[in-house]
């Protein structure tokens, strides 16, 4: 079942979504060489519970930690750890969650340590240009397959893959609602969208292939061919004006941060 939200409910995630952000952005700005993920994941935790809220990753699943922090060929739900020490040249994903007055706020990005390869810098920036094609899609009457296909045909006029394993998903009271939200699929195909609906857009893109392994820890996510990926997500609630980014924090386009600095 599809929750729809009303305009109050929109304010809670507003402020969830934004304490999300500020998290994601604190994360970014220690992604340097030296650091290890562990310390990032301590940092966000802290800044979470500083501002009233609780880490929505921590426990969920039995997930071990607040963040995920995915390095270079691992895709998504990396697990911080004090031995995954970063280094210069990595790209490193980094999805925060936080909840905030019973609302959830999901969001990711691949920052940069240093300076990325040529090849990384461009997969990044694709990735981010798919997400922002999908977030356009988000507004009422379309359907989820116009999110899926936009996302799908920008990536793969690259040449790069598709994570088809992974979705976006519908956020609210709970961090993972209807609908699923894959980053492929048809134009025109699947629910359609409402105002009201609220969803996280998250496309994950891989160098080269698109399938992946998930390691023996049984969280962390990568390429089976070991090709660099990227991950960046937003959530958004779709309204009669267009699509509402609701993870962002007054400081800059949502779209807005670079590399491993917040710009
Ligand atoms: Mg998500």
């Amino acid at each position: 079942m599809i929750r729809i939200k009303t305009a109050q409910d929109i304010e809670g995630l507003k402020r969830a979504g934004a304490l999300s952000k500020l998290a994601l952005r604190k994360a970014g700005e220690h992604v340097v060489p030296g650091t290890s993920t562990h310390a990032i994941d301590k940092l966000v935790e802290g800044i979470i519970r500083m501002h009233a809220g609780k880490p929505a990753f921590l426990g969920y699943a039995g997930f071990p930690a607040s963040i995920c922090a995915s390095v270079n060929e691992q895709i998504v739900h990396g697990i911080p750890s004090p031995n995954v020490i970063l280094k210069e040249g990595d790209i490193v994903s980094i999805d925060t969650g936080a909840e905030l007055g019973g609302w959830i706020g999901d969001n990711a990005w691949t920052f940069y340590c240093g300076t990325p390869s040529r090849e990384a810098r461009e997969l990044c920036e694709v990735t981010r240009d798919c997400l922002r094609a999908g977030i356009e899609k988000a507004v009422p009457g379309n359907h989820i397959g116009d999110i899926g296909a936009a996302v799908q045909t920008l990536a793969e006029r690259h040449g790069y893959g598709v994570i088809r394993d992974y979705f976006g998903h519908g956020v609210g009271h709970d961090m993972h609602e209807e609908p699923n939200v894959p980053n492929f699929g048809r134009a025109g195909r699947g629910v359609k969208l409402e105002e009201g609906m609220v969803i996280a857009i998250e496309p994950m893109i891989s160098l080269k292939s698109y399938k992946t392994r998930t390691l023996p820890n049984r969280w962390t996510v990568e390429t089976q061919d070991k090709s660099l990926s990227a991950h960046y997500e937003n959530t958004i609630a779709i309204t009669k004006d267009g699509p509402y980014v609701l993870t962002q924090d007054g400081e800059g386009p949502e779209c807005a941060m670079e590399g491993g600095v917040a710009k």
